[in-house]
């Protein structure tokens, strides 16, 4: 069961959910996808992506898009982190965009 092969087919797995709720249009069917690739995540014990879970709302969990269900706004140039507000809850965090 939790071989590394089983856990790859995971990971690829939450990886096409996350993509596919990140398209879906409908707010609903997205926050499905998205919960099943959470569930999936805990099914088989990976961890979602960096990029994933930052689409979930650090307070009220819900599936955030930015520019859709959540506001995000560049702060200053120099600490490379922007606001992001759930549109949800209202909560705001901030998230520092990763270094290259
Ligand atoms: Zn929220």
């Amino acid at each position: 069961m939790k071989s590394p092969q089983v856990k790859e087919l995971a990971r690829e797995r939450i990886g096409i959910l996350v993509a596919a709720a990140l398209k879906e249009k409908d707010e609903e069917l997205a926050a499905r996808q998205a919960k099943l690739a959470k569930k999936v995540a805990m099914r088989f014990r990976v961890r979602l992506p960096y990029e994933a879970r930052q689409l979930f709302c650090k307070k009220c969990k819900a599936f955030i898009v930015p520019g859709r269900s959540a506001r995000v706004r560049v702060g200053r140039a120099k600490t490379r982190a922007v606001r992001v507000t759930c549109l949800k809850c209202g909560h705001t965090y901030r998230r520092v965009l990763a270094t290259q």
